[in-house]
């Protein structure tokens, strides 16, 4: 399998005549693992590298330099990333490539074994150092341009942590004891709206990464010891990016972050994220504004107020609960019960009508039993949302629940998860057959993938590439669609997950 290279905003085209000047405009291709936070960080390094004068190419075998953002969430994720660098590492060996870098949270767990290991991979880049991709692709960093003073020059810079992630630190929630060869020292990089940024994202759409880190103390989650303490972007900052792409023509952007409603906790903000969300939606041609990554007990009555009162902010909730039985997620060192979320939900309902409801779910976790399991079942049922993942527990070494006792078998894992899927699978079918007939504004992303006579895009209820899809099969008054702008369609066919619709017109905002 071959690994897609990020096709950022950029010409991919092949300077020939500088293809083997070591000094000059190497051309870089990016693969970018795991979630969307990675794929701002592949952004990130590929405008320092765009604007240090690299030519990013999405052609495997044009690429003199090869980069492979990795993801170590849990197993299956280092799994496909050692698969991908050993892949890259084949092309260094046979192809153009003569330098191959790893970067992201794989290195920031086994820095010193990817060295060791793979002798092909020439630098590690880890998830607090991005701006050293310069180095490690040959190239410097330019001398910085002189500029107009910024009126958010004083707003950059680290914030302070918050008391949470100092406690947490006391009571070794950050520590890296338990992987050889990590790096004592914890990320501390975040990027701000003076950083360059090439976006790989399909047309008109975005990530801002709003936060980073994470002081919450799952105990399943390796996260926090990879990402570091909790640190939040200024308001300003977010602000002036959000304006900034918006004027580039993107019109839906996605507000990312470990847990986005702590955001602006250690800016002194009380309900930071909601005044972040009205203040960008107040931006002009900003037609979807949408945040993912909910803590349960962090939905405020003024968060979901503000999305009720703006239309544009997406009636869409991401909120991962892990479990609904209370007995796990006391053990899961998260809190709360099936009660409380469906209280919760409820809430949400009640403020935001329509909205949709995405969470996920680990099962198998230590000591789940056969009752904690059917507790999930049955707030599954009860709940009914709209999107639903589930994990199998991964015994990851460096969290708390590594040591637990009560491991559930591989096999009553898979087979858990697959009836939780089996019951959301119907929940959502059901769901989707009251769709026919309805009308809603879709973002076209283009052709699909699966088959040209077929085009897809999302509605205010499907975040990017997580959700179902909106086929469209009928372009109705129209000759033809444009990748990246919103039409009017009336949903006319329901599957499982997926819908498909036909054009009723061309919606009024266009990117
Ligand atoms: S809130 Fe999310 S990122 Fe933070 S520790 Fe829990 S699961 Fe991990």
């Amino acid at each position: 399998m071959t690994e897609a290279l990020l096709d950022g905003a950029f010409p991919s085209a092949v300077d020939s005549e500088n293809i083997n000047d070591d000094t000059a405009r190497p051309t870089v291709g990016f693969v970018s693992l795991g979630c969307p936070k990675n794929l701002v960080d592949s952004e990130v390094m590929m405008g320092l590298l765009d604007r240090a004068g690299a030519q990013m190419t999405t052609d495997v075998e044009a690429a003199e330099v090869l980069v492979v953002n990795t993801c170590s969430f849990i197993d299956a994720a280092k799994q496909e990333s050692v698969d991908t660098i050993l892949e890259m590492a084949q092309h260094k060996r046979t192809g153009r490539a003569r330098r191959l870098i790893v970067a992201g949270c794989l290195v920031e767990r086994y820095r010193d074994e990817i060295r060791k290991n793979i002798p092909e991979v020439d630098a590690v880049v880890g998830t607090g150092e991005l701006e050293q991709i310069l180095a490690a692709a040959g190239l410097h960093a330019p001398r910085p341009a002189v500029q107009e003073p910024s009126p958010f020059t004083i707003l950059t810079g680290t914030p302070a942590a918050r008391p949470e992630g100092e406690l947490r630190e006391s009571q070794g929630r950050f520590s890296r004891n338990a992987w050889d060869g990590a790096d004592v020292h914890l990320p501390q990089y975040l990027y701000d709206h003076t950083t360059p940024r090439l976006l790989a994202t399909k047309t008109a759409s975005a990530y801002i990464k709003i936060a980073e880190g994470c002081d919450h103390p799952c105990s399943f989650c390796v996260i926090p010891n990879l990402r570091g303490k909790f640190r939040s972007r200024r308001f300003e900052s977010v602000v002036a990016e959000a304006e900034s792409l918006v004027a580039q023509g993107v019109r839906e952007i996605t507000l990312i972050g470990q847990d986005t409603t702590c955001y602006g906790e250690d800016l002194g903000f009380k309900d930071g994220l909601a005044q972040l969300l009205d203040r960008l939606a107040a931006i002009p041609d900003l037609k979807w504004l949408r945040f993912l990554y909910a803590y349960p007990n962090k939905i405020t009555g003024r968060l979901l107020e503000t999305m009720a009162r703006r239309p544009n902010i997406c009636r869409y909730l991401d909120v991962p609960l892990q479990h609904a039985s209370g007995a796990v997620l006391k053990k899961m060192k998260r809190g709360a019960n099936a009660e409380i979320f469906l209280n919760t939900l409820d809430k949400v309902r009640t403020v935001v009508p329509g909205i949709a409801l995405r969470t996920s779910f680990i099962v198998g976790f230590p000591g789940e039993t056969q009752e904690d399991f059917e507790a999930l079942c049955d707030f599954v049922r009860g709940a009914k949302f709209d999107w639903l993942g589930v994990f199998g527990y991964s015994n990851e070494e460096g969290s708390r629940a590594f040591d637990l006792d009560g491991k559930v078998p591989a096999r009553t894992v898979e087979r858990r998860r697959r009836e939780l899927m089996k019951i959301q699978q119907r929940i959502s079918r059901e769901a989707k057959e009251n769709w026919i007939g309805r009308e809603l504004d879709v973002l076209v992303e283009g052709e699909s993938e699966e088959t040209p006579l077929l085009w897809e895009g999302r509605s205010e209820f499907h975040a990017p590439e997580i959700d179902g899809k909106i086929y469209i099969n009928d372009f109705g008054p129209l000759e033809e669609l444009h990748p990246g702008r919103f039409y009017r369609c009336q949903i006319t066919e329901t599957h499982d997950y997926d819908v498909v619709a036909r054009v009723i017109a061309a919606s009024g905002e266009q990117a």
